[in-house]
């Protein structure tokens, strides 16, 4: 900080020392055609020292950002003519113009990135593709100001030899005019009759030419990916969209509300994984697991404590009934109605614009389509332990038929993996009634969450009877004297723990074989590569959802699912880069814990100077009145302003509780806001507003509250 301090007052001194000496007055056409003669002896004098003296002037005018550039830059072709003037006034004026980008970078660029993180990244990310065209272009086109682009670009995370070489060249044909024009100097009356408009003109073409050039090139480079393929004259379809879960889902209905002729192909069942295996069944027997914790635990609300009696079978009916009572939202009748049509198969694109598809009878069916949406998102990632075959495990996609044919809850049941999944149906079996060991490689479980969220977490599961063990690594299953087993290594130690039902949810994997993007060499890593628009590498074919990342959440497919619509139907006219700014999500373990933006481990990641308000609500009247105090918001703020960054709430319905916080974020509104609106009594959400007002009293004007006591002690005489 001192040293900054200490730039800056030199700075300033140099910027009095310039104008006390009247050296602006001498940097003018008038100021220069008079001092030309003694410039001129001095010269023939002592050549280096003017030189010297002319180059480490210029430097100094621009690196502080003085007016009086152009001047010298004439002076230079008076003083030393074309070719000398043009290598002095070049270097010059590119030094000086680095030493004013690093003195920008250096006083600004920290403090703006504290500011402003995301908006700075954003404007990182677009420097980093195209930062040294944006230069280039500036350059060229004199009517921007010079200092403005040194003192702009110094605060982006140009690379300074970028902007040096970038400066030097994209200046160079300005630089040639105005020294040329220097050697008349006698001839010039005003510096505006130097650059006609047809120069300025051709400067402008100049400088994007070199972007138009680049788009060409893409453009080129698109239609080359087409090359070994034959496009059909006519369409059957504007598009088809493969896969019927939240991606395919919302894509489709889009396509159709804007009149689009789309077909949905679904070669399982309507609504996916979220409807089928995962939201909707999980959220349905937490339902029923917290229920019976809270049967369990009546003295909480002044009941008795029960073991609660059920069966399990009808609990796992309830879930099935759940599916089926929301399936009619996802239903082939459903988007008919909206004007989608459904085909009930297996698609396969065999070009870019053909998708085929196979029908459970045999019978198969091509489409021609202008664009094609692959959505075909995610399935369970088996780890590929030996022995794990042959003892048998369950997935998300069987558990629900698999532990439906059961009469009691697995007695021991292993879960491995300690992600928002595993999780979560770790606490609801256990609440259920099974002794449930869950296996997390990692340190901890829900790593993506702060230390201190995944320690809560840990704390929940472990009431509720989980037994957890983090730093266990997975190495084989094993059946013995009918028993089974899975060995696990914990400190170079081998454990063995049995179990009658292993749950395998160490993550999710996307679908990316059998159905043609080998084919058509569509890149994968993990997942289906797209550009922002969700384009694959042929510009008509786009995906959405589970497939691309970098998101598995319901949600997101869905609002991915928007842009491939828009994307493909529309693209030619406008195109929209998917927006992954604020999203939430929700790990629906009790108490939930919701989240958006960053966590305090990213905050310090980024180096952001931030600050952390936090409500616990144990002070919250609802959640004193529901017995069910424990929990906290957590706010991150950058340091003294109630910009949102970043919010994680643990509580009873924090995944509802969030969407505030989600709005204030995608809007821009601030803590203050969110104190400013009225929260109906006794409700959750006013924990939000509490969190708000806690940051208000930790920024509350101490000075002027002493004033007012002052003042109010004076009042009463
Ligand atoms: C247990 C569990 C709990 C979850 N809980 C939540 C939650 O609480 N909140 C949340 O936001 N997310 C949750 N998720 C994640 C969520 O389910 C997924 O992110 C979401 O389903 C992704 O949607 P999608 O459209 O990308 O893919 P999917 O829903 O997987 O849909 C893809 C569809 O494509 C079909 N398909 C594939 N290939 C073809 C082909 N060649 N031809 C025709 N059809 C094909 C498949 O049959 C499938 O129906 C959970 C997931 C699991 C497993």
């Amino acid at each position: 900080m001192i040293k900054k301090i200490v730039l800056l007052i030199l700075a300033i001194l140099l910027i009095g020392l310039f104008f006390h000496f009247n050296l602006h007055q001498l940097l003018t056409l008038d100021g220069l055609k008079g001092s030309m003669d003694q410039f001129t002896t001095l010269r023939e004098q002592s050549p280096v020292l003017v030189i010297g003296g002319f180059f480490v002037l210029y430097v100094l005018v621009t690196a502080l950002a003085l007016p009086g550039a152009a001047i010298l830059t004439l002076a230079a072709g008076a003083l030393f003519g074309l070719f000398e003037g043009l290598v002095i006034a070049s270097f010059a004026s590119s030094i000086g113009a680095l030493c004013s980008f690093l003195v920008s970078r250096y006083l600004l660029r920290d403090s703006l990135k504290q500011r402003f993180p995301e908006r700075l990244a954003a404007i990182d990310e677009g420097i980093k593709k195209e930062g040294a065209f944006y230069l280039f272009t500036l350059r060229l086109v004199p009517i921007f100001p010079f200092f403005l682009i040194n003192l702009l670009m110094g605060v982006t995370a140009l690379k300074s030899w970028t902007f040096y070489w970038v400066s030097q060249i994209g200046m160079l044909a300005g630089t040639f005019i105005f020294v040329n024009a220097g050697t008349q100097l006698a001839k010039i009356d005003s510096l505006s009759g130097i650059l006609s408009f047809g120069l300025i003109v051709s400067f402008v073409l100049l400088g994007i030419f070199p972007l138009i050039a680049k788009g060409i090139v893409n453009m080129i480079k698109k239609r080359q990916v087409y090359k070994n393929w034959t496009k059909p004259a006519k369409f059957d379809r504007n598009m088809v969209v493969i896969g019927a879960g939240a991606g395919g889902l919302v894509t489709s209905y889009i396509a159709a509300a804007v009149k689009a002729k789309v077909t949905l192909v679904e070669a399982g069942e309507m609504g996916g994984d979220c409807l089928n295996y995962g939201c909707v069944p999980s959220k349905a027997i937490i339902k029923s697991a917290k229920i019976a914790e809270q049967i369990r635990n009546a003295h909480h609300y002044g009941l008795e404590d029960t073991t609660p009696q059920f069966s399990f079978k009808k609990v796992m009916e309830r879930v099935h009934q759940v599916v089926a009572d929301v399936a009619p939202h996802d239903s082939v009748e459903r988007y008919t109605d909206l004007g989608v049509e459904v085909e009930k198969g297996y698609a396969k694109i065999i070009d870019p614009w053909t998708v085929e598809i196979s029908y459970e009878d045999g019978t198969k069916k091509k489409l021609t389509t202008r664009t094609i949406v692959i959505a075909t998102g995610a399935r369970p990632f088996v780890p590929p332990l030996p022995g794990i075959e042959e003892t048998g495990y369950v997935t998300s996609d069987t558990l629900w038929t698999e532990f439906a044919k059961l009469d009691t809850p697995p007695e021991k049941l292993v879960v491995l993996g300690g992600g928002p999944i595993g999780s979560e149906l770790a606490q609801s079996f256990a609440r259920l009634g099974s002794n449930v060991t869950q296996i997390e490689m990692a340190e901890r479980i829900m790593i993506k969450e702060d230390l201190e969220v995944s320690e809560f977490a840990t704390e929940s599961l472990k009431e509720s009877g989980v037994n957890i063990l983090t730093s266990h690594q997975a190495l084989r299953c094993e059946t013995k004297d009918g028993k089974k087993f899975i060995i696990v290594k914990h400190n170079d130690e081998e454990i063995e723990i049995e179990y009658d039902q292993l749950l395998c949810a160490v993550g999710r994997s996307a679908r990316l074989t059998g159905y043609g993007l080998e084919e058509l060499g569509i890149e994968t890593n993990r997942t289906i590569v797209t550009n922002e628009y969700l384009e694959t590498l042929y510009p008509n074919i786009f995906a959405a959802g589970d497939i691309v990342g970098p998101y598995q959440f319901t949600h997101v497919a869905a609002h991915q699912g928007w842009y491939a619509a828009v994307n493909g139907l529309f693209g030619n006219l406008k195109k929209f880069k998917v927006d992954y700014r604020v999203i939430p999500w929700t790990t629906f373990i009790d108490p939930e814990v919701a989240r958006v933006g960053i966590n305090e481990d990213e905050a310090k990641q980024k180096g952001i100077d931030y600050e952390i308000t936090r409500f616990d609500f144990e002070e919250l009247d609802r959640a004193i009145t529901d017995s069910a105090t424990k929990g906290f918001i957590k706010v991150i703020t950058p340091k003294g302003k109630d910009k949102i960054l970043g919010v994680t709430i643990v509580s009873e319905h924090a995944g509802d509780l969030i969407a505030e916080f989600v709005l204030a974020m995608k809007h821009g509104l601030g803590l203050n806001k969110i104190l400013g609106t009225i929260h109906s009594y006794p409700t959750w959400a006013e924990g939000n507003k509490y969190a708000a007002g806690e940051w208000k009293r930790n920024h509350a004007p101490q000075t002027v509250l002493n004033w007012l006591e002052k003042y109010h002690t004076w009042r009463r005489g």
